[in-house]
């Protein structure tokens, strides 16, 4: 198989745990024999030193004219007083829209070797396994109108959660379809006793669930699945959201899974003529600029990003199953970074890129 994979590696941590995932990309290649073609493009804090413009057009094509992109992070405190549409993270929201790629995919997986790294007791934690599906290219986000109104000491600001039924549709029925594949339950995350915009998406979802009488379907308010993913994280098997509701349940999540390190994210939206689905991988984490340039980045989210690139993109599950188990093994060895506090002396991003190319082998 031919892959055509744009690599944006982007801000602070980002090009070096990009680094390690494309390591494993490429071993994983010339293991079962498909050949990778790679591009690299800017994004983020990079591409306005370089170009003036978070998202700038020459990445717009790239990322257009390939099945998949595998993003680092975006985003540095030199560019945090910059207004919102001028910042890192306006590149990045750029490249969801353009890639069409409504579905954002976290899974939440606790590794029982990871166990005492979560502050939850290990008997709640223990088990963990969620697939959060956040919508990613509507609601608050993009919704119009908005802006900042009024002379300067009696502004009004204003953003809008807008969601049409084609949008909800969509993210909820990938939500359905993934749900089959696995235990067969999924929570739709909403505000309905508040929102009308949830009372549609409430409404949209319930009428979807006829057409999948074999799946379990619950209602949650957001705020009660926040605290219900900390009491009975057990509980949950596929959950269903919005953008924004799907933006902080899924940092909560990292909790449950020890550290934001470990969390990867596939962003897939339409089917390709060739076949692949395009997508976006990307690390659930930012661009960590306490920690950057100091090999101490984890880079096992970037790593689980490309896995899931294999599988979501190319359908390859023997591939991402080879490297997930990979990192599983590594896991187990010890030979791991800082922050998943190792019991001897931490590893550097680059040992564990190395060690998880060896433990596929
Ligand atoms: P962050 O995720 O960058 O960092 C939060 C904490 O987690 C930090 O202590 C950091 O050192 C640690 N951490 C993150 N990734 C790690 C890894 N791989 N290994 C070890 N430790 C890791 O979040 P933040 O500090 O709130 O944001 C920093 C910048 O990143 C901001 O400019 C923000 O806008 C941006 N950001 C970008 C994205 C993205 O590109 N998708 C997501 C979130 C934040």
């Amino acid at each position: 198989m031919h892959w055509r994979v744009l690599v944006l590696p982007g801000d602070g941590i980002g090009p070096e745990v990009t680094r390690e995932a494309v390591r494993v990309l490429e071993h994983v290649a010339a293991k079962w024999g498909h050949s990778i073609e790679l591009r690299e493009g800017l994004l983020g804090g990079a591409a306005i030193r370089a170009t003036g413009n978070p998202f700038p057009a020459e990445t717009r094509k790239l990322a257009l004219e390939s099945d998949a992109t595998l993003l680092g992070a975006v985003g540095l405190p030199e560019f945090d007083d910059l207004p919102p549409s001028e910042r890192p993270e306006k590149g990045l929201l750029g490249l969801r829209k353009a890639l069409d790629v409504y579905a954002n995919l976290r899974p939440v997986y606790c590794y029982e070797s990871l166990i005492e790294s979560s502050p939850l007791k290990n008997d709640i934690v223990r088990g963990t396994d969620i697939l959060i599906v956040r919508e990613l290219t509507g609601g608050l986000y993009f919704g119009q109108p908005r802006g900042v109104e009024g002379a300067a000491g009696a502004e009004t600001a204003l953003n809008s959660m807008v969601y049409s039924r084609g949008e909800i549709e969509r993210v909820c029925r990938m939500a359905f379809e993934l749900a089959r594949n696995r235990r067969g339950k999924l929570t739709s995350v909403d505000k309905a006793n508040v929102l009308e915009n949830s009372q549609l998406w409430r409404r949209v979802v319930t009428q979807l669930a006829a057409e999948y009488p074999d799946i379990e379907l619950e209602h949650m308010l957001v705020d009660n699945c926040a605290m219900q993913l900390l009491l009975r994280p057990t509980a949950f098997d596929v959950v269903v959201t919005e953008n924004l509701f799907g933006d902080i349940l899924s940092d909560e999540g990292s909790v449950l899974a020890g550290s934001i390190g470990m969390l990867p994210s596939a962003s897939i939206g339409s089917q390709l003529p060739n076949g692949a689905w395009r997508g976006l991988y990307e690390p659930v984490h930012g661009s960590a600029p306490d920690i950057a340039g100091q090999g101490k980045a984890n880079p096992l989210a970037a790593i689980g990003s490309a896995a899931a690139m294999l599988e979501y993109s190319f359908g390859l599950t023997e591939e991402a199953a080879a490297i997930n188990d990979a990192v599983s093994a590594v896991l187990d060895s010890g030979g791991v970074t800082a922050d998943l506090k190792p019991a001897g002396p931490p590893a550097s991003t680059e040992e564990v890129g190395r060690a998880v190319c060896a433990a596929i082998n």
